[in-house]
Formats: C-alpha cells, structure tokens, sequence
C-alpha cells in the first residue's frame, strides 16, 4: 500500500541545502503493522509528512494505496491524505473545546457525513477503543492514554487505508503507552495497515516488522 524508491528530500538554508532523505526505499503491504525506527533528526517526521502527503519529495517515486503522488497540486494531495491515511499524533492534537463525541464526528461531518450517521458511527468508534463511558468529556477531562485512544477513534473515523502514527507514546507514561500498544495490535490484528514512527527501540519492537532509517537512508529493514 507504500512503495517507496529512492525518495530523496532536502531542507535549503540560505546557500546551504541539507539533504534529510537520501534515496529512502520502502514498501509497506495492506495489513501490516510497521514502525520506522530512527535516532532523533534522522528525518522520521520529514518520511512521515511525505508518507502522509503532507509534504512532497525532490525526487523520486512514492506511490499511495496505488495512486502516484508526485505531480499533484494542494488539493488533490489534501483529498488522497484525507482519503488514504489517519494521523496519529504524540500531542494527540484534539479540539480542546469540544467532546470526544464531536472530535471523532467532526471530520465526518466536514466531508459530508449526516449528523445522524457522524454521531452514531462517532459512537462506535469511541465505544471500539473503550470509551463508551466517556463520549461527552471534554480532552481535559480525560487521562493522556484515554485522549489518545479518542484520536485513534478519530483516525479511524475516515476508514483509511493506513494508520500513520508519530511517537503516538510518546506523551505518555509506560502503563498508557503499553496499552495503546496493545490496542494498536488489536487494531491491526482486524486488517488495519499501521505505520509507527519512533525514536524507541522497545516500541517498535512491539511492531511485527522494523525499518531502521539512519542519516536518511534505510540502514536495515527487519
Ligand atoms: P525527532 O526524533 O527529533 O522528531 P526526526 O527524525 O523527526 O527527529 P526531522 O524532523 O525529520 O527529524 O528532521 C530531520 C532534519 O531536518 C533535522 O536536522 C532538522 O533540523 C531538519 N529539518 C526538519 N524540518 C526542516 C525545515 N522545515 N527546514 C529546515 N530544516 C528542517
Ligand atoms: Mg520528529
């Protein structure tokens, strides 16, 4: 579902051009479950905005669930990214004001979802990772693994063909951590396609295969 060859991306800083990704090739298959391991500025979060269409490459070949991602303008990229993949974040990045209810309904409802279906589907959702109980509290009001699982619910919520998550753990306390572990298991273990990114090796063990990247290549893939 990625194909990746010798994806190469550089930052320009005035006169100087610091080449982050340096012919990275990668594939991930439907139904995996994959962390991208790799020391702090290794360029993982630079891998994750071009996996995620967030950001394009220089050069090189990236192809999405099928669909060539290079030649695509803002909002044919916004349209594959909100398609195609579910964005786990470390800072879980849900709207403080509102209900887990309506952080999971919200981007149904943006793309067109009735309210009845939103809520509803919202519901299962939040009720799938254990947060039956807790649909009308407000991310203040619930513990950082619990917020977690409401942006897990959220990611879901567009059916994706991938789950892409940045240090989802990494806010967390090893308890909370572990059981987003577990649920990303489960997760995958009903067919979903995980793309983990980390910077720690015992979660990406947790992971069923590991891509190490290494001043911006593939330095082992396991
Ligand atoms: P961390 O584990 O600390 O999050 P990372 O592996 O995610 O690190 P990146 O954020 O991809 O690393 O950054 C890789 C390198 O690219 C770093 O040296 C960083 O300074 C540089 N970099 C990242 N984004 C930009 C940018 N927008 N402009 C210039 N340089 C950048
Ligand atoms: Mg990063």
């Amino acid at each position: 579902v990625i194909y990746m060859k010798d994806i190469v991306k550089s930052y320009k800083m005035g006169k100087n051009t610091l080449t982050v990704l340096n012919e990275i090739s990668l594939e991930v298959d439907r139904g995996e479950f994959v962390a991208i391991l790799g020391p702090s500025g290794s360029g993982k979060s630079t891998l994750m905005n071009i996996i995620g269409c967030i950001d394009v490459a220089d050069s090189g070949e990236y192809a999405l669930a099928g669909k060539d991602i290079k030649a695509r303008n803002e909002d044919e990229l916004a349209d594959i990214r909100n398609r195609e993949i579910g964005f786990i974040f470390q800072k879980f990045n849900l709207l403080p004001k509102y209900t887990a209810l309506h952080n999971v309904a919200f981007p149904l409802l943006l793309r067109g979802t009735t309210k009845e279906a939103a809520y509803d589907k919202a519901t299962k959702l939040l009720e799938r990772v254990g947060l039956g109980e807790r649909l009308h509290h407000k991310p203040m009001e619930l513990s950082g693994g619990q917020q977690q699982r409401v942006s897990i619910a959220r990611a879901l919520a567009g059916d994706p063909n991938i789950l892409l998550a940045d240090e989802p753990t990494g806010n967390l306390d090893s308890k909370s951590g572990k059981e987003i572990m577990e649920m990303f298991l489960e997760l995958n273990g009903e067919g979903n396609t995980i793309v983990l990114i980390t910077h720690d090796i015992e979660i990406a063990k947790q992971a069923k295969r590991i891509i190490q990247v290494r001043d911006g290549r593939v330095f082992e893939s396991v």
